[in-house]
């Protein structure tokens, strides 16, 4: 397995459509897998395929030890709304209340291609649907109203410091490390 780069705001992968997954072969298991390790690295609990430069609709989730690869999925129900914080590891250091439902059932397939459903509630549900959003060009950003949004992205500017990298390369010492906090997705 390897860690993989995660490209941050401002890559034009993040705001593209992704493409149906059709093969799911040595390939693309090991993109998931890479996919897993670079994600626990950044101490996330959720990464998407455009986050590390890909076009495969995949994203792979783990909510306190509830691990998931969903391939094309697909939110058949939509139920309640819960109002908390998010944070993504393409957006690091940057955090806002979304709204999201609270209970969402989704349709996808596994790492295998094997149908399967998830029923999930709270975290898992937010996760979930953040990172869809991902596989459909869409950020937690996008959620938030015009003076919010103004200001995250001054604040992500100010941070950014004049570096115009569209990717950041997870250390393996961010493993070691603890400052970074449960919620990027
Ligand atoms: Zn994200």
């Amino acid at each position: 397995m390897s860690l993989l780069d995660i490209y941050v705001l401002g890559a034009p992968i993040l705001r593209e459509e992704t493409r149906p997954v059709t093969e799911v072969g040595p390939e693309f298991q090991k993109l998931v897998d890479d996919m897993f390790e670079t994600m626990y690295a950044a101490k996330g609990i959720g990464l998407a395929a455009p986050q590390v430069g890909r076009t495969e609709r995949v994203a792979v989730v783990d909510v306190e030890g509830a691990r998931h690869v969903i391939v094309n999925p697909e939110i058949v129900m939509r139920e309640g709304s819960q109002k908390g914080e998010e944070g993504c590891l393409s957006i690091p250091d940057i955090y806002a209340d979304v709204e999201r439902a609270m209970r969402v059932v989704v349709k996808a397939q596994d790492r295998e291609g094997k149908p399967i459903e998830i029923d999930a509630t709270e975290l898992l549900a937010r996760c979930i649907q953040h990172e869809i959003d991902h596989l459909h060009g869409k950020l937690f950003i996008d959620y938030l109203g015009l003076l919010k949004r103004r200001a995250a992205l001054k604040k992500w500017e100010k941070q950014r410091a004049g570096d115009k990298s569209l990717t950041r390369t997870v250390a393996a010492l961010e493993v070691a490390q603890h400052h970074h906090r449960d919620e990027e997705l």
